[in-house]
């Protein structure tokens, strides 16, 4: 089954869109069936959660955090991630780059956000990003890179609503990029700010057609989760 799912939505994404298995409270014995049928990135969003899963599967998956980060929980997380979805301050940024800069590492990073009606969602909203990537604080910091935007859509069946908050966020992601390409026309760091992380199981399909670059799936893949 997990086979066939994951078989189905490649089939249905374009070119160019990766997918995020995520496999947050499902065991290893299904990540490893993912990994069998060609799934190479897994998101999950608990970080001793993902530092359990890591030794016990092969060493060339490549491990998402896509869940909300504390600051106290960097330090254990960065040796593992290739990704870190949600990022949502400065200071978590700040935090990041340290932890890397002390493992002899870069991260790539992503900025998460806040494009949804809820008020419970965190991140930055498009005009907060935009001041922030402006601003410029993130350049001096050399254990992360900016790697693009993330963001989630209303909970919702309002299809139009979510279409609204994709293209938003989609569009904030051009102005980004543009943003940091006009800064001391910095090209390399705009071409690594590349993704658009948007898209989960009953939205996916809205977010790759507003753009999406990555969409992280769960529940269409490995079933509903067991908390
Ligand atoms: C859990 C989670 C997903 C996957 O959700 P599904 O509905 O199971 O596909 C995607 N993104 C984030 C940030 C999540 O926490």
């Amino acid at each position: 089954m997990i086979a066939e799912a994951i078989q189905k939505i490649k089939s249905e994404l374009p070119e160019g869109v990766q997918l995020v298995a995520v496999s947050k409270f499902h065991p290893v014995e299904a990540l490893a069936e993912a990994y069998a049928a060609g799934q190479r990135i897994f998101g999950e969003s608990h970080v001793q959660e993902l530092t359990a899963k890591c030794p016990l599967l092969p060493a060339d998956i490549e491990w998402h955090f896509i869940g909300h980060l504390q600051t106290n929980k960097v330090k254990p997380l960065v040796a593992h991630v290739s990704l870190i979805h949600a990022i949502d301050s400065d200071h978590l940024l700040h935090e990041v780059s340290k932890q890397a800069l002390r493992a002899g590492l870069r991260v790539d990073c992503l900025l998460q956000l806040h494009v949804a009606q809820e008020e419970t969602k965190f991140g930055f909203t498009p005009g907060e990003a935009i001041e922030y990537v402006e601003s410029g604080v993130w350049r001096q910091l050399e254990g992360v890179r900016l790697a693009g935007v993330m963001c989630m859509a209303s909970n919702t069946d309002d299809v139009r609503q979510i279409r609204s908050e994709f293209r938003l966020a989609a569009q904030t992601h051009r102005q980004l990029r543009d943003a940091i390409a006009a800064s001391a026309a910095d090209d390399e760091a705009a071409c690594a700010f590349r993704h658009l992380s948007m898209g989960m199981s009953h939205d996916w399909h809205i977010a790759v057609e507003e753009g999406a670059t990555l969409v992280r799936i769960g529940t269409t893949i490995f079933g509903e989760r067991q908390y």
